[in-house]
């Protein structure tokens, strides 16, 4: 028998990081960018899906909810953790078209989905986020879970390494794969 509050833990721990990662990578592009990305759309899935909203009740936001505006306040998104997937896998124009080659656009298409995959599967072909009621959420498969948690903590430390030497080896690339397969194009550029 799992606990959901270990289960909590583990995601909010996973999502702090990758949201730490995402912000060192982004700041140069969000800092004073006139395009708001944010949307209600966005922010409501965080309010309807019973496992953020039990990540929201245990990890206080900065802000009330707005109907208006959401969780976006005049410093940004006010939820410490909770945010729907969408929210990290969103990536613009302007911070793809800013990365120096196809390799580090790869990595930030990775990083982005790793909460995606954090929780892909969860119950059936349902992510975590997406189950409706708090009863169907005491039958998730906490082992399929594990196996998401490990592939997504030794992918985020992968990433972490490639920013730093910006090289892969073959078993970071493989463990990258696990989320998002090498593109074609990078694997023939680099037969050249
Ligand atoms: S993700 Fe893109 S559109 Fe959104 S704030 Fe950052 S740079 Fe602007
Ligand atoms: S980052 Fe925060 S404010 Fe922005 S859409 Fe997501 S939940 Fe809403």
């Amino acid at each position: 028998m799992y606990d959901i509050n270990i289960i909590i833990e583990q995601y909010v721990s996973i999502e702090q990081a990758v949201r730490g990662v995402m912000e060192q990578q982004c700041i140069n592009f969000c800092t004073c960018c006139p395009d708001a990305c944010c949307r209600l759309d966005y922010c409501l899935e965080s309010v309807e899906s019973p496992f953020l909203r039990m990540i929201i009740d245990r990890y206080p936001p900065r802000c009330r909810f707005d109907q208006q505006h959401g969780w976006l306040t005049t410093d940004g998104c006010c939820l410490a953790a909770g945010r729907p997937p969408v929210c990290y896998k969103f990536l613009c124009d302007r911070q793809l078209a800013g990365q120096p080659n196809e390799m580090h656009r790869y990595i930030l298409r990775v990083l982005s989905s790793l909460i995606s995959h954090l929780g892909r599967d969860a119950l059936g072909g349902r992510h975590l986020v997406e189950i409706a009621t708090v009863d169907e959420l005491n039958k998730i498969r906490a082992d399929r879970f594990d196996r998401r948690r490990l592939e997504t903590g030794a992918a985020l430390l992968a990433i972490t390494t490639f920013f730093k030497t910006h090289y892969l080896n073959p078993g970071e690339r493989q463990i990258l794969s696990q989320v998002i397969a090498l593109p074609e194009s990078i694997a023939e550029m680099e037969k050249q």
